[in-house]
């Protein structure tokens, strides 16, 4: 099985299925970026996948460099994972009421994440992001909330502000229907600019409660903090009396069994979770210090609820693939390891062809930006060369490598990814380079 597709794609059947999704669903998808836009042609629909491969309802195969956008660290559908969802689905699939699992949940968590003393379970990485800062607002008495220009955190109204217009003015809303009463409690900055923070933090003294990052960003590509960055953020906050909040829905339990946070050294007040930690289920979790967190109700006065937060199933799940990654270190040497292959091997093939791409990688996390310049910050990610990108996407994608369909994502590698799977990642790499740039 472990080959590359040597004859064109039939997607007619996806095609047929995006036809008919379009009358009935907004833009034809339940999430935007699926809809290929930025990269043109039609989106794949899937029926399948193990380890590695995805199988679309073409019978068309591709290796998986999306991995449902961070969750299936493991790949898909590992025994592991499902076995304990089998187990569990026979007693029911909510009950509203409290279970075991998620005690033992929260204990994972915590024994992970040691930064987090308490910990609460939600729906998703937008859930987790939008209590977080109403904890920290209620918990601080103060309203205006610190963002980072390129870094996403959930579609909550307060996290959709356009960046560029500046650290110091207030902010305008991103999307129609978030108000400007709403907007202009988010202050944004650029990434990886320390002085721009204490300027914003001494232009709105006493008034900020929270500074959100995610520590290594995902969602304008891979960008790392720069050396000292997040210890510069660190210091700003406590002296400040701001809340540090991590937004670990992507790096959390991927880049160390204890996320950024332990990779790099730093330690955040609160901190949101979410992808790996359900296995592929809807779940997030945001959790930190326990006088933050006794805020929450019932504990304290600051409201957050869910019908189904907890649920037995995402619990099931979650907890095989958490206590997988606790009992197996090695897992991480092994993606590092492999990420690293494909991140040389990709910046070797683009300096072959004459072009100085940029590879960014942290971990199991890696960005191939069309660009020569050092991506830094938003600013530079957006010198991309976006259509060539796009297509060099479909060129991949035709020989059977499933990227994320836009410039400004992370990849995500799993430890189903074998360096015979990488050989073939890099043989498809260097074809489509050179036909995106024919
Ligand atoms: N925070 C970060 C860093 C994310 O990458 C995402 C989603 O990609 C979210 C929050 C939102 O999570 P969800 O899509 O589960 O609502």
């Amino acid at each position: 099985h472990d080959s590359l597709p040597t004859t064109p794609l039939s997607l007619a059947t996806s095609d047929a299925l995006f036809t008919r999704a379009k009358n009935h669903i907004p833009g034809g998808v339940n999430s935007p970026v699926r809809a290929f836009r930025a990269v043109g042609g039609h989106p794949v629909f899937m029926q399948s996948a193990k380890g590695a491969w995805l199988t679309d309802v073409d019978g068309n195969r591709y290796l998986d460099f999306i991995n449902s956008w961070g969750p299936m660290i493991l790949g898909h559908a590992p025994e592991i994972v499902l076995e304990a969802v089998r187990g569990a689905i026979g007693n029911s699939l909510s009950f509203g009421a409290p279970t075991q699992r998620e005690v033992e949940m929260a204990e994972l968590i915590k024994q992970m994440v040691p930064s987090i003393e308490k910990v609460r379970l939600v729906n998703s990485g937008t859930e987790a992001t939008m209590s977080a800062i109403r904890v920290a607002r209620g918990y601080t008495g103060r309203n205006k909330i610190i963002k980072f220009e390129g870094c996403y955190h959930g579609h909550g109204d307060s996290f959709l502000i356009a960046a560029g217009s500046g650290a110091l003015t207030l902010g305008a809303p991103d999307s129609p229907g978030v108000t400007q009463g709403v907007a202009q409690d988010t202050l944004t900055v650029p990434y990886n600019d320390l002085p721009a923070v204490e300027r914003t933090i001494a232009a709105n003294d006493g008034q900020v409660a929270a500074l959100i990052l995610e520590p290594v960003v995902g969602n304008m590509g891979l960008v790392a903090p720069a050396e000292g960055y997040l210890q510069g953020l660190r210091d700003l906050c406590t002296q400040h009396g701001i809340v540090l909040i991590f937004d670990e829905v992507m790096t959390g339990f991927r880049l160390a069994r204890g996320g950024a946070q332990e990779l790099y050294g730093i330690t955040p007040d609160m901190t949101t979770l979410g992808k790996i930690i359900g296995g592929g289920m809807p779940v997030g979790a945001y959790g930190g210090r326990q006088d933050i967190m006794d805020n929450v109700a019932p504990a304290g006065k600051v409201y957050q609820a869910g019908t189904l937060s907890g649920n037995p199933i995402a619990t099931a799940a979650g907890i095989a693939q958490l206590t997988y990654l606790q009992q197996h270190p090695e897992l991480y040497d092994q993606l590092n390891r492999t990420t690293t292959r494909i991140a040389d091997g990709t910046r070797q093939i683009c300096r072959e062809l004459g072009l100085n791409y940029t590879v960014n990688q942290v971990g199991s996390m890696f960005s191939v930006f069309f660009t020569d310049q050092p991506v830094t910050d938003l600013e530079s990610a957006k010198t991309s060369n976006t259509e060539a990108f796009g297509r060099y996407f479909q060129a991949m994608l035709h020989r059977g490598i499933y990227l994320a369909p836009a410039q400004y994502e992370a990849l995500f590698v799993s430890t189903a990814m074998t360096d015979d799977l990488v050989a073939l990642y890099l043989t498809a790499c260097r074809e489509s380079m050179r036909e995106a740039h024919g």
